[in-house]
Order: C-alpha cells, then structure tokens, then sequence
C-alpha cells in the first residue's frame, strides 16, 4: 500500500518486501556480512608502497624463501574496513548492559585510556634505564600501596596477568613456604562452588585436589570443610564472596582452623568488587588472594586479556613473593631481577612472566583508584551489590531464586526451575535474549546450581538501563509460563548466526585456513 503525505511517497510496511527476501549484494542491512581476510585478498593488491630494495645481493646464502609466505593482498580501505565490520559483530560493554555473572563487565571509564596513552607511560620500553623509568615504577608502587591499603594485607606481586595466573602464583608462594618449613602437604580443599580455575590451579601447581560441600543455603558447608583439614593440607582455595553471590559468613572462623591445622588460606577474589572499600580481606585471616584488575578496577577485558591479576601476601608468604621486586633505595626505584641482589629476608619462588606485569593495566587501574578516591570505590562496591539486590528483587517472583531470601552481593543468582513444563529450555531463554539485544547471563555456572543463570549488573548500569532489562525478562519469563513460546524456538532469530553447533566447534575446532595456491597474494 502507498500513501501520499506532505507529497512524499510513504511506503507502508505491508508493502515491503518480504523478511526473507535475498538482497543482491548478500548483505543484510549496514552490517554486512564478513568473509575471512584472505579470501578478500587478491594476488597483486597491496595496500603500501614500498621503495626498491637498494641492496640486490642475497645474504640468506641458500636460506632466501622461494615461494610467497600468503598474506592477503587488499588495498588500506579494504583492509580497514574488514576490521571494522568484524568490530562491529562484536558485543561489548560499550554497545550494551553486559549480565556475564562472575565476569564483573563493568564500564571501562575513558579517563583510564586518556591516561594509558600518555607517551611516558605508553612508549616506555621495559628495557629502559632505571633513569628512565621512575616515573613508571613509582606508579607501580603507589598502585601496590593501595592494593595493600584496601586488602589490609603486607604485600603484593604485580607480575600476573590474570585472575587465574594469580591463583598460579598464590599456590606457588604457598608450595615454597611449605618447603621452607620441610613438610610435605600434597592436598587443597576446594569447594565444589567453586571458579573452574581453582581445581586447575591446584592440579597445575602439583596438588591433589579435595572437594568440599555447599550446604543447601549456597555457603560453604564449614564443618565438612574443618573435618577434611589435617597435616597433609596444604590450602584452602575459597571465593569470597562466593560464586553464588553470598558472602561466607564463617570465613573468619574457617581462617583460625585453616591456621591451626598449619596450612594456608588462598582466596579467589574476583569478586572484590563486591566489597572493596569496606572489607579488608588481610582482617579476615587470609594469605593470599588475587584481585582482578579487570574486573574489580575497570581495565578492559579483552579476549583472555591484557589482564592482570595482583596477588596480596600475608606476612607468611610474603618472602616468597616473586621476581622482579620493586624496592626503592637512595637513588629511587628499582626492580630487582635476580637472586643475587634480593633484599633481607626476601626467598622467591622464581617468576610469573618476564618484565613486571601489564603496565598499561596498571596506569588504567590506578587511573579509576584515583579518580574514584577511598569514598568512591567504596561507593562503587556498594552500588554493584544495590544493583544486583535490585535485579534479584524485582525478579524472583517470575524467575526461581535459589537463595532469593536474599540480600545477595554483587551478582543476583536464579534457576531455570521456572521453566518447568513450559517447553523453554535453559539454552531458549539465553538465547531469546540476544534477539532482545542482550547479552545472556552467565549460564550453568556456579555447578552447584542446576541450571545456573548468574547476572551480574554492576555499579555502571543506571536504573533505567537497570528496569528495562527486569521488564525484557520478566516479559520473557511470563511468556514462557503463559505457553508463549514462539519467541524461544531456534533463538535467536536476529543474530547473524542463529544457533550454533557449539559441541562440534568444540569437539572439532577448524583452525585453520588452508589458502588456495591459486589465489596468492602480491607479496
Ligand atoms: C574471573 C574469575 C577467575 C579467573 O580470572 P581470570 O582473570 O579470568 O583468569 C577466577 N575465579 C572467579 C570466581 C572468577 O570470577
């Protein structure tokens, strides 16, 4: 049907064409559709001018390579844009409220990357003289000096790269002082709540080990865990709070009983966000603990990193932090790389990673510390845990809360019970809500709920941002029980990609790209 209006031709979208109806260039609207970047590539395309090579003799001797090495062959716009349209098939924190429950996806302020930028910071050389570096590595200690304040703990390694590299280093600080003291303690107690990095931390690190039980209420059942101590443990591995989003309100008395049993208390704190500023983790009887500078202090997370994950000491594992250690003599700051110039007292395990960590997470985090201050990270703590108690209020009568008596932390926990007998399955239900433009939830996680789905809204989401996702899922969820399905079947309807075969990506992975000889690029 078509409509004159103001002379205007208005077509009404009964006169469209059909949904389904196959555009001519295979596209489908402004985001196109993106082939991989070497089959764009063409044989004699080349996106930069060089000048003539001036030395003609080979020096290879016999080594020179014979046959092109493949690269594509686009021009720079083509090039730029292939990175472009893939950015934008991209989901991210910056499109969108971002639910990953355990993930902390919160806003990464761009004050941070203004500051991550700067040319002393962002073209330093690791390798650059000590002259050269105080700025830096004074910036390095100022953020130790607050990642011990908040944690009220003696010290802090700054050279891992992650939450889980942490863990790494953590066990292995606690491993060196076990064998500093002769004893043999090959076992960790590990509750079955927890992070799958924990279990593989301990096993990586040359531990056996030893699940402990959630009680019904999603705490650690404490008495099972005090029964399963003795002389061969070597640590307790605990979230705090835990994975459920609750806080382990014996964790001072599973501290003392860890202690009295001689072995050490490792805790996960990925979710420091949820009481930075108002919990000092050294005041609850813990060793060591890593903190997730990309979760609890807003640097980026990015496809399995540039993390970086601090480790705080207690006065017992202190010593055998690892290298380099920063330490600050007459002539300022320098790092200390090797054992022959280690301070009193200080007995490494050896080191995580080569230089000092990720700098520019670094600048990032301590660029939020700074301009949060003491008040307002503390602020930021305690807006993540309104924000979640809001989700779990404003949900639990269409979705089953598992602990919804509630309060909960930082991260509202529900269950897909709520779906019984509707049709829906787990997987529907996250998948209809990409086609409502959201990001599922975390899903299947924690284990020790069937049918996990974990949403984690942080301090960034407005009440807005905050009411119209409970509207989407409450909506979402009434349909479902009402028998309206439609919207769940083969979701999602409105990606790019409907439903993927996830087990055969997994079970066989194509990784590779095998190029055709025929379609070699202008080298
Ligand atoms: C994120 C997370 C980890 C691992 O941290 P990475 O930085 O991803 O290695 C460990 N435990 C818990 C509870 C987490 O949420």
């Amino acid at each position: 049907m078509e409509l004159e209006t103001n002379r205007r031709r208005v077509v009404t979208p009964d006169a469209t064409a059909p949904d389904d109806l196959p555009t001519i260039s295979g596209d489908r609207g402004l985001d196109h559709e993106e082939r991989l970047i070497f089959e764009l590539g063409r044989a004699g395309v080349t996106g930069v001018d060089l000048p003539e090579a001036q030395i003609t003799d080979a020096r290879l001797g016999g080594m020179a390579r014979k046959s092109p090495i493949g690269l594509p062959g686009l021009s720079e716009p083509e090039v730029i844009r292939h990175y472009v349209r893939l950015s934008r098939m991209n989901y991210a924190i910056d499109a969108g409220l971002y639910p990953l429950g355990s993930c902390t996806m919160k806003h990464n302020p761009r004050l941070n990357e203004k500051m991550a930028r700067l040319p002393g910071f962002g073209d330093l050389h690791p390798l650059a003289p000590r002259s050269a570096t105080q700025g830096a590595l004074q910036l390095i200690a100022q953020l130790m000096n607050w990642l011990t304040v908040l944690t009220g703990m003696p010290a802090v390694a700054m050279s891992p790269k992650a939450g889980a590299h942490g863990e790494l280093c953590g066990l292995l600080a606690i491993r060196a002082a076990i064998a500093a003291r002769g004893e043999h303690r090959p076992r960790v107690l590990v509750p079955e709540s927890a992070h799958g990095t924990n279990p593989a931390t301990a096993a990586f690190a040359g531990f056996t080990v030893d699940e402990v039980p959630a009680k019904p209420n999603g705490h650690v059942d404490a008495e099972a865990l005090k029964a399963k101590l003795g002389p061969d443990v070597a640590a307790i591995m605990l979230t705090n709070p835990n994975t459920c989003g609750l806080f382990e309100g014996e964790v001072i008395e599973i501290a003392k009983a860890v202690h009295a049993a001689g072995a050490f208390f490792y805790c996960d704190g990925a979710n420091f966000n949820a009481i930075a500023g108002r919990v000092r983790p050294g005041d609850l009887g813990i060793d060591a603990m890593h903190i997730n500078l990309h979760k609890t202090f807003s640097t980026p997370h990015g496809g399995g990193g540039p993390g970086a994950g601090p480790v705080v000491l207690s006065a017992a594992l202190a010593p055998f932090a690892p290298l380099p250690l920063l330490v600050a003599d007459r002539d300022g700051f320098k790092l200390v790389e090797d054992r022959d110039d280690l301070p009193e007292g200080a007995r490494p395990f050896g080191r995580m990673s080569a230089f000092h960590g990720q700098m520019g997470m670094f600048v990032r985090a301590l660029s939020y510390m700074l301009s949060h201050g003491r008040d307002g990270v503390r602020q930021a703590s305690e807006d993540a845990v309104l924000s979640a108690n809001y989700i779990l209020a404003s949900l639990k009568d269409v979705m089953s809360a598992p602990f919804g008596e509630g309060p909960c932390m930082h991260e509202a926990l529900f269950d897909d019970s709520f779906l019984d007998g509707t049709g829906v399955t787990t997987l529907d239900f996250a998948k209809a809500m990409i086609d409502e433009g959201y990001h599922p939830m975390t899903m299947y996680f924690p284990l020790v709920v069937h049918g996990a789905m974990l949403i984690e809204p942080t301090e960034s989401e407005s009440k807005e941002s905050l009411d119209r996702f409970i509207h989407v899922l409450r909506t979402m969820a009434l349909e479902a029980k009402a028998g309206k399905i439609a919207r769940f079947e083969g979701a999602p309807r409105l990606a790019p990609r409907r439903r993927l075969d996830e087990t055969a990506a997994a079970r066989k992975p194509v990784l590779r790209w095998k190029p055709d000889p025929l379609q070699q690029a202008a080298e």
